[in-house]
């Protein structure tokens, strides 16, 4: 069965068509401008193939509350364009075959889940540290939704003594996204991440936020991996700060086997949110 996946994100959108087994067999990656226009250009892609459904991870927030009168619907994202866009149903008039929406981190969680770092494991969260912070978590094959879905950026950790600034999230500063996401460090330092490579203080400031944002969803959630990925976290050193740093807090409350085992790189060499949109439409 040929099934596509769109993994829209706010600054590109990949689209693929695969199957169950997780293999690709073709893919094209395009920027996001509006929505018109990177839909239809998606359309022009899938048109090429019969796909028998679709699985779309969106960038967010995203209304998946099924009893919501907006559910489908693109929220109140910064790309003004997007806003209250009815994604779901456009999509479902569209192509007439079963449209399956989350979010691209959770299509992400479960791509890992499946294929990736977390294929041995029945619960893992995933992170991702890009333009924005959020997580998805899987447990036992299925994703995790509330009545929305989560929005785990958006948690408050201690700031460092040393640290003045004030945090870059428009509705709360110094939320763990405000504090660290490629943007935040961006404006703290008022250079990108990349250029900041040789600069210890950065990244070990990076590490000190992250790690608690990682023990506060390790306390609640307790998932036998947590995977993380995104931009900021190609700056690979994070990975044994981050672990150090996460075993420091824990200051030996829980008892972890092994940290580096714990804590992980994705390994789906960024297909992961376009393999786990497809999946959406499989595990249905
Ligand atoms: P998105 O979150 O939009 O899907 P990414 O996950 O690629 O995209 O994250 C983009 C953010 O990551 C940008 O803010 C960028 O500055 C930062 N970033 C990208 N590459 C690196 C890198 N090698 N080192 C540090 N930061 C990076
Ligand atoms: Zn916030």
């Amino acid at each position: 069965m040929l099934i596509g996946g769109i993994e829209a994100g706010g600054t590109k959108f990949v689209c693929a068509v695969g199957d169950e087994s997780g293999e690709i067999f073709d893919k094209v990656i395009f920027p996001n401008k509006d929505p018109d226009d990177t839909l239809s250009e998606a359309k022009q892609f899938f048109d090429k193939y019969s796909i028998e459904a679709l699985g779309v991870g969106s960038f967010g927030p995203v209304d998946l509350d099924k009893q919501s009168g907006t559910y489908g619907q693109v929220l109140h994202t910064p790309k003004v364009k997007w806003r209250n866009f009815p994604l779901l149903s456009r999509l479902q008039n569209e192509y007439s075959i079963p449209v399956y929406l989350d979010t691209d981190v959770n299509a992400a969680c479960l791509g890992e889940y499946k294929y990736g770092a977390g294929r041995n494991v029945n619960s893992c969260l995933y992170i991702t540290v890009g333009t924005g912070i959020g997580a998805g978590l899987v447990q036992n094959g299925k994703l995790f939704q509330g009545k929305n879905h989560s929005e785990m950026g958006h948690i408050f950790v201690q700031k460092h003594v040393d640290d003045s600034f004030a945090g870059s999230c428009p509705s709360h500063g110094a939320c763990i996204e405000g504090l660290v996401s490629g943007p935040a460090i961006e404006q703290r330092y008022g250079k990108k991440g990349i250029e900041l490579i040789d600069n210890k203080a950065v990244w070990e400031l990076a590490a000190y936020y992250l790690a608690q944002a990682i023990v506060n969803y390790y306390v609640i959630l307790s998932p036998e991996k947590i995977i993380l990925g995104g931009g900021v976290m190609k700056q690979e050193k994070l990975y044994p700060m981050i672990r150090e740093e996460f075993t420091k807090q824990m200051n030996g409350y829980l008892k972890i086997d092994n940290v580096d085992d714990l804590i992980v790189a994705p390994e789906l060499d960024d297909e992961q949110g376009v393999k786990g949109a497809i999946l959406l439409a499989v595990n249905d």
